[in-house]
């Protein structure tokens, strides 16, 4: 067996780390709560401790690891692999990378979830080779990720593709970054979290969990059928934006709202179609294969491109720059 790679994805609520072969495929899986972040960094020791649970249940030993690749939410500087902003509470200053990679004796590769769920897009497909490419991740906010000519789109400040914050409607809802009327604040997993607490406060007897209204919408519960309609065309509305500002051959989805793709599906590409500009409007937009492990399989890619080590996958691809 092996060699193998970590990949590791550090959501707001939930970290998730797994191993890797060279077929690509997830061999092993870990997920675990976020901790309350502090000043003692037991985000970076929650990653350390699952990793190692990770190789461990996988009857892997240290030396079969060729590397280790960590996607994250907030603004990652990758030369570094320190969380340099973040609205969340106590985030910003995190070095996610200097714990890990000496716990493992690696280098550690940090990238943000947009970039790495475009990575693993643009490297594992649905959309091998093809470009412009927009990667979207929808977890409990929105982070995305945009690849032309094997390039990631970067930015000035590694910031590019803020999409999650675009202001997009006027007051709007209130959003962790401070600010109102944000993509995120509206048609992110958390502003659906704050829909139903709304309903329910209102009187509705509904469940409190998107996933719970998902099941009763897959059994026709007519409320929760629309309120997942509702959530496709606030995600087409920015979706549209993004097709007229990049212009992209396709987009991909992940995240782990895409769960219930089928429910919003239909109401997400209507509104992106009519919404967009004709000429852009035309494009696939798809559901990546493993939506809830697109952000993990992508900092594996990314670590494996900073080390060269394109022939660690059986079917390796040309390099991505
Ligand atoms: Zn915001």
């Amino acid at each position: 067996m092996g060699p193998f790679a970590m990949g590791i994805d550090v959501g707001r609520t939930n970290v998730r780390a797994g191993l890797v072969d060279r077929r690509g495929q997830v061999v092993q899986f870990l997920e675990e709560a976020v901790p309350p972040v502090g000043q003692q960094n037991p985000l970076a020791e929650t990653l350390v401790r699952t990793c190692r649970e990770v190789l461990h249940r996988g009857g892997v030993k240290l030396a079969d690891l060729v590397t280790v690749g960590c996607a994250t939410v907030g603004h990652v500087d990758p030369d570094s692999g320190v969380i340099v902003a973040s609205p969340l509470q106590g985030w910003t200053g995190i070095d996610l990378r200097t714990p890990l990679s000496q716990s493992f004796q690696r280098t550690v590769t940090v990238e943000g979830e947009g970039n790495a769920a475009a990575l693993a897009a643009y490297f594992f497909g649905p959309s091998r080779d093809r470009s412009p490419l927009l990667s979207m991740v929808v977890g409990s906010g929105i982070d995305c990720g945009f690849i032309e000519d094997g390039r990631l789109l970067r930015g000035a400040k590694n910031s590019a593709l803020e999409a999650g914050h675009m202001r997009l409607f006027h007051p709007g809802r209130t959003c962790v970054c401070g600010r109102t009327g944000c993509f995120e604040a509206h048609a992110g997993g958390y502003a659906l979290a704050s829909l139903l607490a709304e309903y329910r406060a209102a009187g509705h007897e509904l469940p409190a969990r998107p996933e719970e209204v998902a099941e009763l919408a897959q059994a026709s519960h007519e409320t929760c059928i629309s309120i997942w309609e509702e959530q496709g065309v606030l995600l087409g509305l920015g979706v549209a934006i993004l097709l007229d500002i990049l212009n992209p051959a396709m987009v991909v989805l992940s995240g782990g709202i895409l769960r219930s793709w089928n429910l919003f599906k239909k109401s997400l590409l209507k509104t992106a179609r009519d919404k967009a500009m004709p000429r852009n409007a035309e494009v696939a937009i798809v559901c990546a294969p493993d939506p809830e492990r697109a952000c993990l399989l992508g900092a594996v890619v990314a670590a494996l491109r900073a080390e060269k080590r394109y022939d660690f996958f059986l079917d390796a691809q040309a390099e991505t720059g």
